[in-house]
């Protein structure tokens, strides 16, 4: 049987043409994009098939042509067939090596652009609320009510997970890419429940919420995760992005996870960057140079205590290093006592209980 390729029938419904030579590329999605940069639609040449991240419109290449000419999909094919005079087959069906069709596609989903994200984060975020133990767990900290509702931290919904997708999605949010969303086995939009806990906004220089992260309940390892819905299908999973709390200040201090930046901030007003972890700076150089363009004379870093024992942080820690050297940027490091795990803890003890 002749296979039908995407480069058979992208002359013909006139989209915007691959490079030369490109396995794939991104043309404006004509369901979503409505601002004249947007290129959310990934058309796939080898795979021959096409999917939006953003608005989740896909499907392979008789689907592509059926919407765009207005051909019913169901007689593509043959006026495909037709107008590319394969009829008779006069082309070489295209042989596809079998080790590509049996491979398993992928269920995960590409993410969406911060925007996208921002929106759905935020707008999912003022539908939940905060329990009481997650707020006094915060409250000790030092934070007060009005700094925990300004940084928008809830908890995670354990119940309600499709109906509240259903809202988003009847109110014009989009789910597909949107690292916690995905298809259940019925089909519906749903948000992640494994752990509960509390959900922390991770947010860029502007504020926007670029992902979430979980403090989860009842647990001594790994307490902060990223939400995720990887491995789900139409789920996306998380990149290891950096948070930045407060204006890019003379000194900027660089520490591990954002609830600790938020804290450092709240209590004693100077900005903090977070990293995931000492071991993922890979979203970390871009936000360096911001700050470093906008006034950031110098870093100080402060990860807890552990870098100094732990061989792995060591080298995570050496990698900081010499991505602050690379950008010219000097630094050096807070220490404090180990008895105090981390700078939150440290900034606590000094600023409120000292001389009280
Ligand atoms: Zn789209």
């Amino acid at each position: 049987m002749v296979r039908i390729r995407m480069t058979d029938i992208i002359p013909l419904i006139g989209i915007p043409e691959p490079k030369q030579g490109a396995i794939k590329y991104d043309i404006p999605c004509p369901c979503c994009d409505d601002k004249p940069k947007g290129k959310h639609l990934n058309i796939n040449l080898e795979l021959d098939v096409f999917r939006c991240p953003r608005c989740g419109f896909s499907g392979g290449v008789f689907d592509l042509y059926a919407f765009y000419s207005g051909v019913n999909r169901k007689n593509a094919r043959e006026v495909l067939l037709a107008r590319l005079d394969l009829r008779d087959g006069n082309r070489a069906a295209t042989t596809v090596p079998r080790q590509k069709l049996l491979q398993p596609q992928s269920i995960d989903c590409p993410i969406t652009d911060l925007d996208t994200r921002h929106e759905t984060y935020t707008s999912l975020l003022s539908r939940l609320s905060l329990a009481s133990d997650h707020r006094q767990n915060l409250l000790n900290r030092g934070l007060t009510d009005e700094m925990i509702q300004c940084l928008g931290y809830k908890t995670t919904p354990m119940v309600g997970t499709t109906i509240l997708a259903k809202q988003l999605l009847s109110e014009g949010f989009y789910l597909s890419g949107v690292p916690g969303f995905y298809h259940n086995d019925e089909g519906q939009w749903t948000f992640i429940k494994n752990f509960r806990g509390i959900l922390i906004p991770v947010r860029n220089h502007e504020g926007k919420i670029q992902g979430l992260q979980l403090r989860r309940d009842d647990v001594s390892k790994r307490k902060f995760r990223w939400v995720s819905s990887a491995g789900r299908q139409d789920g996306s999973k998380a990149e290891c992005w950096t948070h930045l709390v407060g204006p890019p200040q003379e000194t900027v201090i660089i520490t591990e996870g954002p609830m600790k930046a938020d804290v450092i901030y709240a209590l004693t007003g100077q900005s903090v960057l977070a990293v995931p972890g000492v071991n993922s700076l890979n979203h970390l150089k871009a936000t360096l140079k911001y700050l470093k363009e906008n006034g950031t004379k110098q870093i100080m870093t402060a990860f807890d205590m552990d870098y100094l024992t732990n061989p792995h942080v060591t080298n995570g820690y050496r990698d900081l290093s010499s991505i602050l050297a690379t950008l010219g940027l000097p630094y050096g490091t807070f220490l404090w006592n180990p008895d105090h795990k981390g700078l939150d803890d440290y900034v606590w003890e000094y600023c409120y209980h000292q001389g009280s």
